[in-house]
C-alpha cells in the first residue's frame, strides 16, 4: 500500500513517513499541493493524507482539483475541528479527517479502515428498492423524489446501505458516523435513526430500517 503525504511542515511529514514506513506503508511526501497533483497524476497511490493547511494551494483545492480525475481515498487532517470544514471536505469527496493534534494510533486505525472501504468506495451509488443514494452528487431519491438529509444523516444512511442486509450495532454506527466511541448514551444513534425514518421511511413502501431487537439497525427490503 502506497500512501501519499501531503505536508508542508517537514518535521511532521517526516514524523508521519516513518511511522507509516514501520507500519508498512510505503509513502512519499509532496510539500505543497502542485507538487501533490502532479504525483498523483503521475504515479499510483492507494491514499493521500492531506493537510488542509499548505502554502499555495491549500488542501481544499487540491482535493477539487484531485477529484476531477481521480476516486482515491483521501484522509483531511485539518487544524481544528469545525463543522462547516467537515461539510465543505465532505462535499469536495473527502473521506474522512483528522483534527489536529491527533495520536499516531488513531490515524493508523482511519487509515486501515479507509484502505478496507476502498472496493465500496469506488462505488457511486448504492440503491435498495427505490431508495438511491448518489455518495459523489451527495443526493439521495426515494421512489424519485429528491430527499434532503443533514450531514450526518446521510453519513448514516450511506453506512447502511454500504452495509445493506448486514445489523449495525449501536455502538459501530456512532463510531462510523459520529467519530466516537461510546457505551453509555447510544440515545443519539436512536434519535438519528428517528430523523432518518420521518425523511425515507415513513411515508413509503416498503420499510427499509430495520430495527434488530437487542442489536441495532440493518437496511434491507425485508426485515
Ligand atoms: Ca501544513
Amino acid at each position: 500500500m502506497h500512501i501519499l503525504i501531503v505536508e508542508d511542515e517537514v518535521k511532521i511529514a517526516e514524523y508521519l513517513a516513518k511511522g507509516l514506513n514501520e507500519s508498512g506503508y510505503s509513502t512519499a511526501i509532496a510539500e505543497n499541493g502542485v507538487r501533490a497533483l502532479s504525483c498523483l497524476q503521475q504515479q499510483s497511490f492507494d491514499l493521500v493524507l492531506l493537510d488542509v493547511m499548505l502554502p499555495d494551494l491549500d488542501g481544499w483545492q487540491v482535493l477539487h482539483t484531485l477529484r476531477t480525475f481521480s476516486q482515491i481515498p483521501v484522509l483531511m487532517l485539518t487544524a481544528r475541528d469545525h463543522v462547516l470544514d467537515r461539510v465543505k471536505g465532505l462535499e469536495l469527496g473527502a473521506d474522512d479527517y483528522l483534527t489536529k493534534p491527533f495520536s499516531y494510533i488513531e490515524l493508523l486505525a482511519r487509515i486501515k479502515s479507509l484502505l478496507r472501504r476502498v472496493p465500496r468506495l469506488e462505488q457511486e451509488a448504492y440503491q435498495v428498492s427505490d431508495l438511491v443514494l448518489n455518495r459523489l452528487k451527495h443526493e439521495v431519491y426515494r421512489n424519485v423524489q429528491k430527499i434532503d438529509l443533514s450531514q450526518k444523516e446521510f453519513a448514516l444512511l450511506q453506512l447502511l446501505m454500504e452495509h445493506q442486509g448486514q445489523v449495525m450495532t449501536r455502538s459501530q454506527i456512532a463510531s462510523m458516523v459520529w467519530n466516537i466511541n461510546f457505551n453509555t448514551d447510544t440515545n443519539v444513534v436512536d434519535v438519528a435513526i428517528r430523523r432518518l425514518r420521518s425523511k425515507i421511511d415513513d411515508h413509503y413502501t416498503p420499510k427499509l430500517i430495520h430495527t434488530v431487537r437487542g442489536m441495532g439497525y440493518k437496511l434491507d427490503e425485508c426485515p
